[in-house]
């Protein structure tokens, strides 16, 4: 707890302020870019966004869109007729199952279509300020270079995040592993020479003995 601390500090120095950076004007815009960001950036979807939410204002809109006009709508975002496919359906339970609103209950969330941990997760955090680790491919990286976790997987990841790092933190501090892990601690080529965490981190001491 003690070095998740002093990582935390050091990481609210260099990256204060630290959110989510998508741009949303509600929940429902939220959900969907959560949705549309797999394995896309922030700024791509923030690019294709405006013109989408003009479209597809709301769940009502979404679930009775063409798959081929929303498909060539999220073209750019890849992965495009996966995520078309589940935005419908996403779209379908919310209106059947919820009113058309986006729930707040994590299990409620993780229940629709398309909707998986990590996206329960940054909901509930930054749609409903419930606090919550949403572990992405940044944060599983980091996490564990730094030796924080020892997880093979992204729910073992979240188990061991959520008992090393203070619950009123835990929203905080995803967002800044995953300001880290883009801009610092990149998949490829981190910036180890510029690093303060080089004394206990454990892929730089593993690495830098070889
Ligand atoms: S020392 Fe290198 S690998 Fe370790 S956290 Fe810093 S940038 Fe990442």
């Amino acid at each position: 707890m003690e070095i998740t601390n002093e990582i935390y500090n050091s990481l609210m120095r260099l990256f204060g302020g630290a959110k989510c950076e998508l741009n949303f004007k509600n929940n429902y815009e939220l959900l969907v870019s959560v949705i549309l960001s797999a394995r896309c950036t922030d700024k791509r979807v923030n690019q294709i966004t405006p013109s989408l939410f003009k479209k597809y204002p709301n769940a009502k809109s979404l679930a009775n869109a063409n798959t081929q006009e929303l498909e060539q709508a999220i073209y750019s975002c890849g992965f495009y007729k996966n995520k078309a496919k589940n935005l419908i359906l996403m779209a379908k339970d919310l209106q059947n199952r919820f009113n058309g609103q986006v729930p707040s209950d994590y299990d409620d969330l993780i229940s629709l279509s398309g909707v998986g941990r990590k996206t329960a997760n940054v909901v509930v955090s930054v749609g409903f300020s419930t606090p919550a680790i949403a572990v992405d491919t940044h944060v599983f990286r980091v996490s564990n270079r730094l030796g924080i976790v020892n997880a093979k997987n992204v729910v073992d990841c979240e188990k061991d995040l959520q008992r090393v790092v203070d619950k009123d933190k835990w929203s905080s501090f995803h967002h800044l592993l995953v300001l880290f892990g883009r801009y610092v601690c990149k998949s490829r080529n981190p910036n180890c020479k510029e690093c303060e965490f080089k004394a206990f981190c454990k892929y730089y001491n593993d690495h830098s003995k070889t």
